[in-house]
């Protein structure tokens, strides 16, 4: 049988106003030297089955005894501060207006009820966070394109710009036959999704990381697997380096055993490869605080 396969959103995306690709040397020279931004890390507390979130049929989980279970999580949004205020968020969290009604924020029926909508709280809101924030509000980074990474969006003024990783908006799945019309209702009057400017090799692989801001404080590092597009994070801070890993690693048990998510991936062996990527990063920079997609 053939499945079809659909896009994350058809939303329109281009190339990134903002951001210039280096190389990993050039940021990993950088990143033990603290910088200038700030972070505040914000989470509402959700659940889902273990099996999506790690990878249980791996042999260190099934020796560990690890079986199937709704695990506690959370869902994040990260606050960036530069120095003149203006700040952005990595990932969304939770929309007060997306959970009154969810139908009016764009959340279709069969979302709802099988996508854990119902069990999301916002606890802080989205809305919440952004009033009591000082600065403006400059732009919106996005991990990857799923529900939980979105659910904050309609608490996004409409003309903020939003980035992502390349490829990202036309990343195929079939899971996203349910996903893709929510996601294009939650973008709906937003201008063009900004694809961050990654390299390429000549076999379509993402190369070298990308300096955000053009400025040494803030990189946007390629970790397909979870998703195609899917990016992680690496912010110089007044106290030290710290990186987002999104859902390379939803779960600390995962992270800190180097195991892959579990059924919630697009390709397993780039996964694999991007959560190693990380966590030989982490090894290298012992003093790097780590944030994980959805534990502490
Ligand atoms: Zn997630």
């Amino acid at each position: 049988m053939t499945l079809f396969k659909f896009k994350a959103t058809t939303h329109a995306a281009h190339t990134a106003k903002i951001g210039k690709p280096v190389s990993w040397d050039t940021m990993e020279q950088l990143i033990d030297t603290p910088g200038n931004l700030k972070v505040k890390s914000v989470t509402t507390n959700w659940a889902a089955k273990l099996s999506g979130l790690l990878n249980i049929k791996d042999a260190q989980a099934k020796a560990a005894g690890i079986k199937d279970h709704d695990e506690s999580i959370e869902i994040t949004t990260h606050i960036l501060k530069r120095p003149n205020q203006d700040f952005y968020l990595i990932d969304t969290g939770v929309s007060e207006q997306l959970l009154q009604d969810p139908k009016e924020a764009g959340v279709g029926w069969m979302l709802k009820k099988y996508g854990g909508v119902d069990s999301m709280n916002a606890q802080p809101s989205t809305e919440s966070i952004i009033a009591n924030e000082s600065g403006n509000l400059k732009g919106v980074f996005l991990s990857h394109i799923h529900l939980d990474h979105v659910t904050g969006l309609p608490a996004i003024p409409k003309e903020t710009p939003i980035y992502i990783g390349k490829n990202e908006a036309d990343a195929q799945l079939t899971l996203n036959i349910i996903a893709q019309g929510t996601n294009n209702r939650m973008l709906a009057g937003r201008p063009a999704l900004q694809e961050l400017p990654f390299n390429q090799d000549i076999n379509g692989t993402l190369t070298d990381v990308v300096d955000v801001f053009g400025d040494q404080m803030f990189f946007a590092i390629p970790t397909p697997g979870h998703t195609i597009g899917h990016i992680s994070f690496l912010a110089r801070t007044t106290d030290g380096p710290i990186l987002f890993t999104g859902d390379v690693s939803h779960t600390r048990w995962g992270w800190d055993h180097g195991v892959e998510p579990g059924t919630f991936l697009a390709d397993r062996v780039a996964s694999k490869d991007s959560l190693k990527l990380l966590r030989d990063l982490s090894n290298r920079h012992p003093n790097m605080t780590v944030k994980l997609g959805h534990q502490e």
